[in-house]
């Protein structure tokens, strides 16, 4: 199932109005770039990377530091501390920071870690919720209709917006904006 069929129009029409309500409190309009950090700032949440959290064991950072298979995590909630990680392309980082801001913004509770695995206790739907807030925070509906009014390319989009290339199909394909 994609993930505009897992998630109601409703539900969505709210991420657009949360991505709006965000770009208005910095006076961004809907066209412009939101650089992850000045939402951060906005959000008061510190961004840390493995080697900044505190008391943590320096095995686990080295582990953390040598993977690409995670990408970012709440570690606090208040006061807000997300981890991210630092092996990312700087347009992963910006998506992977909109995600976890998407949490945020949608009250979800704090992964919890298994202390078996010691993977996270991810629920689905929450990550799916995230996703798709964390695009429109990054790419609002409107201003992929003004990057295709402009007859920008899917790259020009993607330099204008700090995105990748996936994110930018992302949303057209879950806004039906055609680019
Ligand atoms: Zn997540």
């Amino acid at each position: 199932m994609t993930l505009t069929e897992k998630l109601t129009t409703e539900f969505r029409q709210r991420c657009e109005g949360i991505a709006t309500e965000k770009r208005s409190l910095l006076n961004i309009r809907a066209f412009e770039p939101l650089p992850a950090d000045l939402l951060a700032t906005q959000l008061g949440a510190t961004i840390l990377t493995p080697k900044q959290i505190p008391n943590l064991n320096p095995c686990v950072v080295a582990v953390l530091l040598d993977s690409d298979q995670w990408s970012a995590g709440i570690i606090n909630q208040n006061p807000l501390w997300i981890v991210n990680n630092p092996r990312h392309t700087p347009a992963r980082r910006e998506s992977n920071l909109m995600h976890e801001f998407g949490h945020m913004l949608l009250k979800h509770k704090i992964v919890r870690f298994d202390p078996d695995t010691g993977f996270p206790l991810r629920r689905q739907s929450d990550e799916d919720e995230a996703t798709y807030l964390g695009g429109c925070l990054q790419i609002p509906r409107r201003g992929l209709l003004w990057a295709v009014q402009c007859q920008m390319t899917q790259t020009e989009i993607a330099v204008h917006f700090n995105a990748s290339q996936e994110m930018v199909q992302f949303r057209s394909n879950v806004t039906g904006v055609n680019i």
